[in-house]
């Protein structure tokens, strides 16, 4: 491959140019890695904690996101990434009004023993 720095021809597997000594990479690495967050560990925590029904769609998107990811499809990669946390934002959301529904609903009722 040819050196980005000065363009002397070096072997495919040089580390560093032999023209200038700038470091190489191969093209298809040499730019900045694509990494897609897969929010797995937030869509089980929610499933945990927030909403299991939610949570787990949630986790299905988080596990399509490596799988599309290892197959080269970034785009449905990102895609699910983007479901995933969509999925955790809602059951956040409704796990929350869950537990404050629980919790106004206890505390009816014991306003209504002291009465
Ligand atoms: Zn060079």
């Amino acid at each position: 491959m040819f050196c980005r720095k000065c363009g002397y021809e070096n072997s495919d597997q040089a580390k560093f140019c032999v023209g200038c000594g700038e470091a190489i990479r191969p093209s298809g690495l040499g730019g900045p890695a694509v990494t897609i967050p897969n929010y797995m560990t937030q869509a089980v925590l929610v499933t945990l904690f927030c909403c299991v029904p939610f949570g787990i769609v949630a986790l299905v998107y988080a596990t399509r996101v490596n799988n599309k990811a290892l197959a080269g499809d970034i785009e449905g990669a990102q895609e699910a990434s983007d479901n995933a946390f969509k999925w955790i934002v809602i059951s956040f959301i409704l796990g929350f009004i869950v537990i404050f529904l629980n919790i106004a609903f206890a505390f009816l009722q014991e306003s209504q023993k002291v009465q």
